[in-house]
This record gives structure tokens, sequence and C-alpha cells, in this order.
């Protein structure tokens, strides 16, 4: 079952995913401010896991949250997120820093007790019963500690933010500071379609079939992405470039709205952050 998270206030914008079998779970969480509407979606309902795909807060945010409300269920997590989950402090100010003005949307976040969080190994399987798995797979990129679940009897992916995002079935980029690495994220791409997934579960919004279309298809468009920032890196200024970018049809998405501008204007800035580390 899919909960709208309402991030940013939107509709369609974030995800959490609600499995339910002899042992429930949900994968992702949205922002602080999306924990109510995930409460109202799962009243009666003892979560045994809560998995994480990655500590950015539209993805983990409403993670503490959700802990105080489902106190039996262990929070999953990269080790190297484990940290910020327990003592989020660092977190919440490199997103103060990512985000700018978007801050306010992105809510706190509260602590979490170590003793619940889980920090998983690459192809760690957890058994919900009834035939349904859960195996997290390392897929760094997007950001160094990102986990994609895949459910291997479905062949379902849920794939963060390692797959990009999906608007009314437009693709768009997902590649924001501080840490994006594009040679990693389509090392990562090519390891995904070796599980031969049958649908992709976006958490930047709701199911994609022909999951390895979609693949190849991000892949592209991060190459696309990462040619037009940087031909235009050191011609013009950073506010000038992300204006430009934005406004290629070649870069941009025909389906982009006003309403992604922030967004696309942060994976502008990851992109060009990734540029200078490679190729100063
Ligand atoms: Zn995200």
């Amino acid at each position: 079952m899919i909960i709208d998270t309402h991030q940013f206030g939107r509709m369609r914008a974030g995800a959490a995913y609600y499995l339910h079998s002899t042992q429930d779970a949900l994968v992702e969480t949205g922002t602080s401010l999306s924990a109510p509407y995930i409460i109202d979606a799962l009243p009666d309902v003892a979560l045994d896991y809560i998995f994480i795909t990655h500590v950015h807060l539209d993805h983990a945010g409403g993670a503490g949250e959700l802990a105080r409300r489902y106190p039996h269920a262990k929070v999953v997590v990269h080790p190297r997120g484990a940290r910020h989950l327990i003592d989020p402090t660092r977190l919440v100010e490199s997103v103060r820093q990512a985000t700018g003005d978007m801050f306010a949307l992105y809510g706190e976040a509260i602590p979490i007790d170590g003793g619940r969080v889980h920090a998983a190994a690459d192809g760690e399987r957890f058994d919900l019963g009834d035939g349904i798995i859960i195996e997290a797979i390392y897929s760094p990129g997007h950001a160094p500690h990102h986990l994609c679940f895949f459910e291997p009897n479905e062949r379902i992916l849920f794939a963060g933010d390692a797959a990009g995002a999906l608007r009314n079935g437009v693709l768009y980029c997902t590649t924001p500071p501080p840490s994006f690495d594009l040679e990693v994220s389509l090392e990562t791409i090519e390891r995904l379609r070796l599980l031969h997934p049958k649908e992709i579960f976006y958490t930047h919004f709701g199911r994609g079939g022909n999951a390895d279309s979609l693949l190849l298809a991000y892949a592209n468009l991060l190459k696309h992405w990462a040619e037009g920032i940087d031909a235009r890196r050191g011609r013009m200024a950073p506010a000038e470039l992300i204006d430009d970018v934005l406004a290629d049809p070649r870069l941009v998405p025909s389906g982009f709205t006003e309403e992604l501008r922030p967004e696309l204007a942060m994976s502008v800035r990851g992109m060009l952050g990734y540029l200078e580390r490679v190729a100063p």
C-alpha cells in the first residue's frame, strides 16, 4: 500500500510503502511533517520494521516520530546512516545548508534509541513471512549510504533516490549536494539492473513498470545532465547556470512545473559539486 507523505505540503511528491505480512513493514518515512499522515493511514498496525533508503530528511526525517509511535519497529538503515538517526544534529545542519530557503519544509528530526537501529549488511535479507522478503542492496551514488530494498519474489525494487524520480511518467534527476557521485551512481544502476526487477517503487513517486528501461533511461538522463552542466561550468555564475539549465528542454523533463524548481536547482548544485571535485 502506498501512503502519500505530503512531502513539502504537496500530493504525489513523496511516498512511503506499507507491506503487510506476518511481520509488518514500512519502507521510507517522509519528513517529520509526514509522520501524522502515516500514523493516520496505519492506526492499528504494529510495525516490525521501518526500512530507510537513506537518511536525507525527505526519506528518514519522520523515522524518530514513527519509532516512538510503533515501539516494536526496528529501523533498518545503511551502517553509515545509523549514527545520523541516533543523533540527527549534524544531518539536520547539512540539510539546512543544502536546502536553504526550503529547509522549513523538511521539519526537524528526533533521535532514535541506538538499540532500535539496525545497520544492514549488503544483501541482508529480512523475512516478513508469507513469502515476502526484503533484501538490502547497497546502492551508493545519490548518497554514499544509500540502500535500495528488493523483494525477490515479486521482483519489486524500492529504489529510494538511486533511480531518480518519476513524475507523471517523466524521469528527472535527483543529484543533490553534498555527496552525489555520477560514476558511482552509474555503477549502482548497472548493479540494480542485474537484479532484474519487474517494477520500481519510487519514493518520488509511485510505481513504474518496465523497470529495466526506466533504469537505462535514468542512466542516460544522468549522463546528459552531467554533460549539460559541465558545458556551462566556468562560462556562467552558479545562479545563472541553474536558470539556464532549468530552461533547457533537453535537460529538464517536459512535465517540469515551477513547483519542482527548488529540487531541480538543488540537483544542479549537487552535480556541479561533483564536477568540481573530479575536475576542478
Ligand atoms: Zn529524496
